[in-house]
C-alpha cells in the first residue's frame, strides 16, 4: 500500500492561513509549483502526478516554513531542495494518532 499525502485547500504555517490551489497557467514542464507570501498562496501546476503534487507541494511549505531571513535567500532554494524529498520519505513513514488515544 502506498501512503499519499492529502494535500488540503489550506494550511496554518506559522500562525498564518495559507491557501493551496491548483492552475493551469503555470506550465508543470517550467515549474510545478509556486509559493508567494504576499498573498499567503501556494499554487500547484495543473495535470501533476500524485508523486509530483505531493513533493511540490512540501517544496512549497518548506519556503512558507522558514520565515525571512533564517535561510539566506540565495541559498533557500537549495536548502529547501535538499530538504523536500527526505522529508517526505520520513513522512510517509510515521503512524499518526489521536492525541486522545482514540
Ligand atoms: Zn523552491
Amino acid at each position: 500500500m502506498t501512503l499519499r499525502l492529502r494535500i488540503p485547500r489550506s494550511i496554518r504555517l506559522r500562525g498564518a492561513i495559507y491557501r493551496v490551489r491548483t492552475s493551469r497557467s503555470l506550465n508543470r514542464l517550467e515549474t510545478m509549483a509556486t509559493f508567494d507570501e504576499k498573498s499567503r498562496t501556494i499554487t500547484l501546476a495543473h495535470g501533476l502526478s500524485l508523486r509530483q503534487r505531493e513533493e511540490a507541494f512540501l517544496h512549497e511549505v518548506l519556503h512558507a516554513v522558514f520565515p525571512n531571513g533564517v535561510v539566506p535567500s540565495k541559498v533557500e532554494e537549495s536548502v529547501v531542495e535538499g530538504l523536500d524529498e527526505p522529508l517526505l520519505e520520513a513522512l510517509r513513514q510515521l503512524r499518526w494518532r489521536r492525541a486522545d488515544g482514540k
